[in-house]
């Protein structure tokens, strides 16, 4: 038993949960950040289900958007691990709208966790902050060195926020003498804990429900939630990772490939899954109409290969097979529409 402290932001989250249950698995206390005092008695008895000892599991309210409560939720920790974001499924049309909480709702927790005197930060970043904008001419492999072009007219408004979320917190830390490290996940798969379902997860549902039945030639890189939960942990303590940004992936899946592994792991969804790749022109075409397909043009058709040896050597980072963490999900979900 560790018996050390770790404040964890946005504990209801679909990566957070895994966090607090490898977390409490390991021996470590837990304070998690919650919206609502709803919400963590939601969280606690989600966890306890899902098999931890939650005596050692405390929530404490704070909000992104409000100073209330963070130093508070700091205090006694020594170690913080930021998730909390806005992570929503539609992009909103003003690239900055969701910069105000990501950036100063990260700037609030960097500046509780320094004057808490905390021992490190790990802080959830995402490959959105690494490989957009950068055009159509870049194809060398992404590293922990690259950052999205925010200026670029190429990238979403929730790249945009942990882009900038992720620099301010990097400069705030450094400002605060506070040690961090940044986790830059892929797209993230695998096993839910509860009902939470996080815009990743969703994705993989509407694919399910035969709601996406033509998909855009769009690769992610594709991670299973409980490495990702793994690399945090490791990265609270591993020596050799203060400073660095690190990638998590397991490997690419375009959208068909995930519609695939779906279908591979549960036939009864080969006639619901993605059937047809859409030919690039008509992703732009449509694009003129529907406002929502104009995030995906540049994507497509693009291969990003990402470097993840750095989280393999300093993190112990070890993935499962992307298409498992597909199936994953599906079970989860076919588990949950069960059960509700
Ligand atoms: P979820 O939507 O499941 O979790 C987001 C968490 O942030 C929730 O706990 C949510 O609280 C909290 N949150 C959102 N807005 C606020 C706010 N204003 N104040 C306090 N808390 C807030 O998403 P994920 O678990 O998927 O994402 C967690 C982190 O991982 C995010 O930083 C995301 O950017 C990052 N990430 C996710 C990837 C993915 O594919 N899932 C890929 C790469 C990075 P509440 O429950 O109250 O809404």
């Amino acid at each position: 038993m560790t018996d050390q402290r770790v404040l964890l932001t946005g504990a209801t989250g679909f990566i957070a949960r895994h966090i607090a249950l490898q977390l409490l698995q390991q021996g470590y206390r837990v304070r998690g950040t919650v919206r609502s005092a709803a919400k963590g008695e939601g969280l606690l008895a989600t966890l306890a289900q899902a098999g931890a000892d939650v005596s050692r599991l405390e929530v404490a309210e704070a909000d992104l958007t409000r100073d209330a409560g963070w130093q508070e939720a700091a205090n006694g920790c020594d170690f913080v691990c930021h998730t909390a974001s806005p992570f929503p499924a539609r992009q909103p049309a003003d690239k900055l709208a969701l910069v105000p909480i990501a950036r100063d709702g990260t700037l609030r927790v960097v500046s509780a966790a320094a004057r808490a005197g905390a021992k490190r930060l790990v802080v959830t970043s995402s490959v959105a902050s690494i490989t957009y904008g950068h055009g159509k001419e870049r194809d060398a492999v992404f590293t922990g060195d690259d950052w999205s072009n925010v200026d670029s007219p190429d990238i979403s408004a929730y790249a945009v926020s942990k882009t900038l979320a992720e620099r301010a917190a990097w400069e705030e830390a450094e400002r605060a003498n506070l040690p961090m490290v940044a986790i830059n996940p892929g797209l993230v798969a695998g096993p839910l804990i509860g009902e939470a379902a996080g815009t990743s997860v969703q994705l993989i549902g509407m694919m399910m429900r035969g709601k996406l039945p033509a998909v855009p030639d769009i690769v992610f890189g594709v991670v299973d939630v409980r490495d990702v939960a793994a690399a945090h942990v490791a990265a609270l303590t591993a020596e050799g990772a203060i400073g660095r940004r690190f990638i998590v992936s397991a490997g690419s899946l375009s959208m068909m490939g995930i519609g695939r592994a779906i279908a591979e792991a549960f036939p009864e969804y080969r006639g619901k899954v993605p059937r047809f790749a859409l030919p690039d022109v008509v992703v732009r075409i449509a694009a003129l109409v529907v406002g929502e397909a104009r995030a995906a043009i540049p994507e497509l058709g693009r291969r990003k290969e990402l470097a993840t040896e750095p989280a393999r050597a300093v993190l112990g980072f070890a993935p499962a097979d992307p298409r498992e963490a597909v199936a994953a999900t599906v079970r989860s979900l076919r588990e949950l529409s069960r059960a509700g």
